[in-house]
């Protein structure tokens, strides 16, 4: 939803974005997972994919960031029924084997420092009073 190129920011501007983003997203519920794709083909450059705890807040931040806009341009938002990332996820990228590079179909996630999502998680969890679980990427 957002269109951005993540490739080409260094990490502590990539973190200080993710945070941004984790962030706002938190405000309308229990944020399980979030992911960043770094894909270079349309349908998947820039992508941010977030999986809430429960429907009515995916529904809430929906139509909430379709209101919104990044980087002078508007935000598209919408519902999806990836239940799992994790299939949906790139495995070879992960590994850095990907022969199809960026122009992937599977989803080639960029990841925060540990540093930051450990805090995010930790903050969350602090304000929903629930236990985040770990994800194990
Ligand atoms: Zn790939």
């Amino acid at each position: 939803m957002v269109n951005f190129s993540p490739e080409g920011i260094d990490p502590q501007d990539f973190d200080a974005l993710y945070e941004d983003i984790y962030m706002e997203a938190c405000r309308f519920g229990p944020v399980r997972s979030m992911v960043i794709c770094e894909n270079r083909n349309d349908h998947l450059k820039g992508n941010v994919y977030l999986y809430y705890e429960r429907e009515q807040d995916a529904e809430d931040a929906k139509n909430n960031f379709n209101t919104r806009w990044f980087d002078e341009r508007p935000l598209y938002c919408d519902l999806t029924h990836v239940a799992d990332f994790r299939e949906a996820v790139c495995r070879k990228h992960d590994l850095g084997t990907c022969e199809r590079g960026g122009d992937c179909n599977f989803m080639h996630v960029r990841r925060p420092s540990t540093k930051i999502r450990i805090d995010l998680e930790k903050s969350q969890a602090k304000h929903w009073q629930f236990e985040t679980k770990r994800s194990k990427s």
